[in-house]
């Protein structure tokens, strides 16, 4: 299998062999088709599989495809949340990478440090948002953050989410966030708890593993 076969677009192809990615990762083969169906994908994988850019190159294509995608001050449609400040800067940093010949734009938001830069990069506007659960939601309080034109949301790293006490703002987030979209679950362990998590955000998911 190679990277052709899975419908990528010349712009974010390019980017992957200017990466020296060969040919995708199992999770990549199986997660890429279905996102770009506009499929509920629940994955079961770990960092590593090469998870992240199973599902960044679907939602920069998505994004890259659309009638918005050249606004010079765009909205955000895609929200990534995942667990810590490094997992959220990486996953920057990859998508950084998969859109440079696009013109899809990124932030990437977390706790810990002061908010003024965060908050003026979003002021420009964004397409991507990538952020982690206590931030996200203090700048949605302070009306810096409108979740209203977001259809695709991906919880990643849902276990590890869980451990760190974070259930109580991801149901707060789903209570603001648009029923109408498509969604995408990431975790490494799949016990009871976490499937009944899934099973509040996803509608008809297609699984993953590896
Ligand atoms: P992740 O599981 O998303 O943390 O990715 C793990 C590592 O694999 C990252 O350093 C990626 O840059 C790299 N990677 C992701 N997809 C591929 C691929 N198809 N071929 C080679 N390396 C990849």
């Amino acid at each position: 299998m190679k990277f052709d076969d899975l419908r990528i677009i010349p712009p974010i192809l390019k980017a992957l062999k200017e990466k020296n990615y060969s040919e995708p990762t199992s999770i990549q083969e199986q997660a890429i088709p279905l996102i770009l169906n506009g499929n509920d994908v629940l994955g079961c994988a770990q960092t590593g599989t090469g998870k992240t850019a199973a599902f960044a190159i679907p939602i920069i294509q998505h994004i890259h495809q659309a009638p918005y995608a050249t606004d010079p001050w765009p909205k955000i449609r895609s929200l990534i949340v995942t667990p810590t400040r490094e997992l959220a800067i990486q996953i920057g940093e990859n998508i950084d990478q998969y859109a440079k010949h696009t013109k899809v734009k990124h932030a990437v938001i977390f706790g810990g440090v002061k908010q003024g830069k965060q908050v003026e990069k979003l002021k420009k506007g964004v397409h991507i948002l990538i952020a982690t659960p206590g931030r996200l939601l203090d700048l949605i309080d302070q009306g810096h953050i409108s979740l209203k034109s977001i259809d695709l949301f991906v919880l990643d790293e849902a276990d590890r989410m869980l451990d760190m006490g974070f259930i109580n703002d991801i149901k707060k987030l789903l209570k603001i966030l648009p029923t109408k979209r498509q969604s995408l679950f990431f975790s490494a362990t799949m016990p009871d708890n976490i499937l009944s998590l899934s099973k509040q955000i996803l509608q008809q998911p297609q699984k993953v593993e590896v």
